[in-house]
């Protein structure tokens, strides 16, 4: 096997998380109502195309990443389970930048943050508060590079700026959904940022490297709704499954469904071990 060290595989890893948002867009209604829009495109190219290459800076401050273990994941899963909230129905309720940004602030604020900090306290992460920015342009450039709402993408996460990012464009049913779509794609990002957060990136560099990367993303949304879907008024694991569909990148909606399933059932980060889970499992 081949070694490398942490910061040869992180670059791959920047470019792969920013392209997470154009499943999520898939995995949403929205998409059926926002026009004749291929269901399965295939991923921007311009994703990774465009993006310069970014001083990868992903490990906590201080630290030697020359001198991480190989399997920086493990923190991850020895997480466990997340702790309690008193999240209270977050959801949009306008659909412009304003609306947008208080819902993000209070997602992450009241839901994400009070049950993924002191859980990863427990393995000594100390998880500081992702940035959010609404994106009311067609474009932003960040850290990571430009990301355009092309292809229908409604958020990202940049790991070299720790920010989220929300395009109000095609965000449309937001509103009409409640809270459980737009939840969805919080959960789902902020998955990535916890990843980042804990150095968690995979050890492979097969072709499934990058779906590994957005698999554990969907475990570990499904992780914060095993006890999240308490607080959404409206929340059905069937209509968060329902909306996957198929793709490259992240996998067939089965796949994707099971990784989801895998955290939501027993809310457990030791079961969204993606990176060394069977190729089929992945697929
Ligand atoms: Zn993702």
């Amino acid at each position: 096997m081949t070694e490398h060290s942490p910061a040869d595989r992180r670059l791959p890893v920047v470019l792969v998380v920013l392209a997470c948002g154009i499943a999520l867009i898939l995995a949403g209604q929205s998409l059926r109502t926002l026009g004749p829009a291929p269901v399965t495109p295939t991923p921007a190219p311009s994703v990774s195309s465009s993006a310069p290459s970014p001083q990868v800076e992903t490990g906590e401050p201080g630290r030697d990443a020359a001198e991480e273990p190989v399997r920086l994941d493990e923190r991850l899963y020895a997480v466990g389970e997340l702790a309690a909230t008193d999240c209270a129905d977050p959801r949009v309720s306008r659909i412009d930048a304003d609306g947008l940004a208080a819902f993000a602030e209070q997602a992450i604020d009241e839901c994400l943050m009070p049950a993924w900090s002191p859980a990863l306290e427990r393995v000594g992460v100390h998880l500081q508060r992702p940035h959010h920015e609404v994106v009311s342009a067609d474009s932003i450039t960040t850290d990571c590079g430009e990301m355009s709402n092309a292809n229908q993408v409604v958020a990202f996460y940049c790991t070299q700026d720790r920010t989220i990012y929300l395009f109000t464009s095609g965000t449309s049913t937001y509103a009409e959904r409640a809270g459980w779509l737009p939840m969805a794609v919080l959960a789902h990002e902020f998955g990535h940022h916890v990843q980042n957060a804990t150095d968690s990136w995979p050890i492979t560099d097969d072709e499934t490297t990058d779906r590994r990367i957005e698999l554990q993303a969907e475990c570990l949304a499904g992780v914060w709704f095993h006890d999240g879907q308490q607080a959404i008024d409206g929340f059905s694991r069937a209509l968060v499954v329902g909306r996957y569909v198929s793709n490259d990148t992240h996998g067939s909606a089965a796949v994707r469904t099971a990784w989801f399933d895998r955290g939501f059932d027993r809310g457990d980060t030791d079961d969204c071990r993606s990176y060394t889970a069977d190729t089929g499992e992945v697929g």
